[in-house]
């Protein structure tokens, strides 16, 4: 009777080891998809200054064009300023010459506040480049080390199941029927027990009880929940 007791008590530590590991390579797809997300949006960040720079540097072209424009006007009706006739039209001239002027300081401003952004951006883009770079690196090495781990625990799920069939298909006909009961209605079937209570639902043994189970002799269901007691040392 001890081995099959024996038996028993291997299977349901497999049984626990197979439900843990199970739990841990569910958790691992999770685990996987927070860290691409982590890649994702730092890439985005970067690509966001990345795009940002690039539309400075079109904007800065087009003004740019702008004051070649306003420029170009304005010699031409500088030029015109010696053919007037009157006064008047002289005045209008004069006025759109300095309205260009104006026009054209306004958009000197606004190329140098974009020379000024393009500068800060370059420094910190050549920064978040770096940081995004290594922080990249680091979580494409911590996803691979992931996969590899759920490969891993997916063969040793598969060896503890091998392991569990092989102890299982030892256990008596009888024993197996009641396992396979129990297990049905408690899901944990065997209870190690190294004092007077059942750690399937703590309920308390008698003491006489206790000691029938300290024989090992034969197999013993707890009175309140129907599990097999098990005496067993702690560590054991
Ligand atoms: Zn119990």
């Amino acid at each position: 009777m001890e081995h099959v007791l024996d038996i028993l008590i291997k299977i349901q530590n497999l049984d626990h080891e197979i439900k843990d590991t199970k739990i841990q390579i569910d958790k691992i797809p999770n685990k996987i998809a927070t860290l691409e997300k982590e890649t994702e949006s730092t890439k985005l960040a970067l690509e966001e200054k990345q795009n940002r720079m690039q539309d400075i540097r079109k904007t800065y072209k087009i003004k740019e064009g702008d004051i070649a424009e306003n420029d170009s006007k304005r010699s031409k009706l500088n030029s015109q300023t010696f053919a007037v006739k009157t006064n008047e039209e002289y005045r209008a001239l004069i006025n759109e010459i300095d309205y260009l002027k104006k026009a054209n300081k306004k958009v000197e401003d606004e190329m140098i506040n974009l020379l000024e952004e393009e500068e800060k951006l370059k420094n910190t883009i050549g920064k978040t480049e770096a940081e995004s770079k290594e922080f990249v690196n680091k979580k494409a090495d911590e996803i691979s080390e992931l996969k590899r781990n759920r490969e891993e625990l997916i063969k040793k799920l598969e060896q503890m199941k091998i392991s569990f069939d092989e102890y299982f298909n030892k256990l008596p006909d009888d024993v197996t029927e009641l396992y396979n009961k129990i297990k049905k209605v408690r899901g944990n079937v065997v209870c190690l027990i190294d004092n007077e209570t059942c750690t399937g639902c703590y309920a308390n043994l008698t003491l006489q009880f206790f000691n029938e189970l300290k024989k090992k002799e034969e197999i013993l269901l707890c009175d309140n929940c129907g599990r097999i007691l098990i005496y067993a040392v702690p560590n054991e």
